[in-house]
């Protein structure tokens, strides 16, 4: 049995550590992945603080958000070969399911998640349910296929799916990391007028550069500035990625009327609202979660026509030995999404 390397999460609060495991077989309806890239995300630092909640058996391989080359293809697969570069889908949901056939496959109930409840991407293979892969049109840079299928699709869930947001829409995007950055370009992309809000300087001019009208300093004066650039009527989408109460009560707080208002940031603590912001403005409250394979295909097709830059997420790539300090890169703020290549 060949081995392979993989870095594997021991337990919560812990460091990463390298370890070798046997390179998996695909069985029936399954293809086994050469992991080319693997982004590192917010829920990643989540997994390794307990976040992610009590379910989770450890140790686990982390890895979500993943582009590779098919390796081996198991029995009853049709559609992919040897040789086909992919992204990864991380959530498994069956192809008969009552949530694939509405489109809403990111809320199965019964889901597995790779690098969640079953081992990642962050080893050199994965073995992966062939519906569950995404074969690109061409060639794509394997960083750049990775944080598609996460950090981009994402916020297009958010932004097109869930707020379906056009180019009449004034849109707020609050925070301006890895998945804010590209909520302003999609929602700009659709010709929306975009206002980034970031404590950060130097966010707030990367939103600009992916295509913000205006920016906004996060500060107690916030909504004031908001309303203001409204002129009093406040913005019609609000898409909220910080994981903070006060964000996302400030979010229906500056919601103008019949605003809607999407929840991207994760905070398990409660927030509070007023009713009546709600009831008089008639907001729509859209909670956004994950994404689906088809917002994948999108987002790769946006990508290839040269709608979405990725530049500003896949800087510096690391090799699986460098795991921790990527999520130390991530914590600490010193870039929006770390990228692992097992065979650099
Ligand atoms: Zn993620």
């Amino acid at each position: 049995m060949r081995s392979m390397r993989a870095a594997e999460l021991p337990g919560v609060g812990l460091p990463i550590r390298m370890v070798a495991r046997n390179v998996p077989h695909p069985g029936a309806g399954e293809a086994r992945i050469r992991v080319d890239a693997c982004g590192v995300c917010g829920s990643d630092l989540l997994l390794q603080d307990g976040g992610l909640g009590p379910n989770v058996t450890f140790p686990v391989v982390p890895g979500h958000e993943a582009a590779g080359v098919v390796d081996a293809v198991g029995d009853g697969v049709d559609g992919l070969a040897v040789g086909d570069q992919v992204a990864l889908y991380y959530v498994d949901c069956p192809p008969d399911s009552k949530f694939k056939a509405i489109g809403r496959e990111n809320l199965h109930p019964g889901m597995t998640r790779m690098g969640v409840d079953i081992d990642g991407a962050f080893a050199e293979y994965v073995v992966r349910p062939a519906h569950s892969l995404i074969k690109t049109p061409r060639y794509i840079d394997p960083s750049a296929l990775a944080v598609l299928t996460d950090a981009v699709a994402t916020p297009y869930h958010a932004v097109v799916t869930r707020a379906n947001v056009s180019a009449t829409d004034t849109v707020v995007v609050i925070g301006i990391g890895g998945l804010g950055s590209n909520a302003v370009q999609l929602a700009a992309k659709r010709g929306a007028r975009v206002i980034a809000v970031s404590r950060s300087i130097e966010k707030l001019e990367l939103a600009k550069r992916l295509g913000a009208a205006e920016s906004v300093v996060s500060n107690e004066y916030t909504r004031a500035q908001i309303s203001h650039l409204t002129n009093g009527s406040g913005p019609d989408v609000v898409i909220q990625c910080v994981g903070s109460p006060e964000q996302d009560a400030l979010a229906i707080e500056m919601a103008g009327a019949g605003g809607r208002v999407v929840l991207v940031g994760a905070s398990a603590l409660p927030f509070q609202a007023r009713a009546l912001d709600i009831l008089w403005k008639e907001l729509t409250i859209f909670g956004s979660c994950r994404f689906t394979s088809d917002e994948i295909r999108a987002v790769i097709d946006l990508y290839l026509d040269g709608s979405i830059d990725v530049s500003h997420l896949v800087s510096g790539a690391r090799p699986l030995e460098e795991a921790n300090q990527a999520l130390d890169d991530l914590r600490n703020g010193t870039v929006l999404r770390s990228v692992l290549q097992p065979w650099l």
